[in-house]
């Protein structure tokens, strides 16, 4: 769990059990940096649509604007 990056004070938690959906893969580096893979949209809170890779923080705002529900997307980076 952390806060939301776009700094409205949200926070967010993920499923990181790999037999639920949907599931987030989650990695923490030496230096307490993390990242999280896929990309993390909080369409029911503040809209924040982002990919987390250590200390660089990747927005996806307008991406996938049409699906609904909270969920990952499939980008390939
Ligand atoms: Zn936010």
């Amino acid at each position: 769990m952390f806060k939301c990056p776009c700094g409205c004070g949200d926070r967010v938690e993920l499923n990181i059990l790999q037999d639920c959906w949907p599931c987030w893969r989650y990695s923490e580096q030496e230096t307490g940096l993390m990242s999280i893979y896929p990309s993390v949209w909080l369409i029911h809170d503040c809209g924040a649509h982002f990919s987390v890779h250590g200390s660089s923080i990747k927005w996806h705002w307008g991406v996938n604007r049409h699906s609904s529900g909270f969920q990952h997307c499939q980008e390939s980076d």
